[in-house]
């Protein structure tokens, strides 16, 4: 009798600069595990982004990435790129998560607005090879999968929540609260550390 073949591990990868983790990357995620019956979703808090300024410490971030995930048992948080130096690209995230797995399917989520932008990461077309792709929707960005290779990349609407850390960021520093849009620890962190309090 033929062995039973052994399913392999379904892993998501959540990349972000989560400057701070807000509720929509959070309903990203668990929509996304349930869908694609991934075992796992890993968090994965960028380290220097080469394309933005004036990014909180990683550190910080990286906290509040574990405080925000810690109370579901399926997410974890991965500290590769912000232990690696340099400029954080995504073809370098996968490679050392795919290294560290190598019996693992990767599904890279990312929302509408990041998708649209695959083509111009660097190795784009080596990304492809490592992971599937999986864009969510975004109020205020079109889902589309336009000029990517189809069979690499999935659509998939989620609850709608128009929240981006850029908002939450600019709330902080106007005095506005952040309640109910992160969650409550990381409200807490954020006043602990006076977090985005004078720029955003
Ligand atoms: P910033 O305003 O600083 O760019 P952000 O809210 O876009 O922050 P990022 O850390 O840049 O958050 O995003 C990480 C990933 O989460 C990206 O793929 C982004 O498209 C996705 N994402 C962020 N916010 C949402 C949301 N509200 N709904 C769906 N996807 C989201
Ligand atoms: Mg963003």
């Amino acid at each position: 009798m033929a062995a039973p073949t052994q399913k392999r591990v379904r892993i998501g990868v959540m990349g972000g600069t989560f400057d701070p983790i807000h509720n929509g990357h959070l309903v990203a995620a668990s929509e996304v595990r349930q869908h694609f019956d991934l075992d796992e979703v890993v968090f994965v808090p960028t380290g220097q982004p080469y394309q933005k300024r004036d990014v909180s410490e990683a550190e910080h971030r990286y906290l509040m990435t574990v405080i925000a995930t810690a109370s579901n048992p399926d997410f974890t948080v991965s500290r590769v790129d912000i232990d690696r130096h340099g400029p954080t690209y995504t073809i370098d995230t996968l490679r050392e998560l795919r290294a560290a797995r190598p019996d693992a399917e990767l599904f890279f989520i990312s929302g509408a607005d990041a998708v649209a932008q695959i083509l111009d990461w660097k190795d784009a077309q080596e990304l492809f090879s490592l992971a599937h792709f999986v864009a969510v929707s975004r109020p205020g960005h079109p889902l589309t999968v336009s000029g990517l290779p189809e069979e690499h990349v999935s659509l998939l609407e989620v609850p709608a929540l128009a929240i981006s850390s850029t908002d939450c960021r600019s709330r902080v520093s106007r005095g506005f609260p952040v309640w109910y849009l992160v969650p409550d620890g990381v409200v807490q962190y954020i006043s602990k550390y006076h977090l985005y309090r004078s720029s955003t």
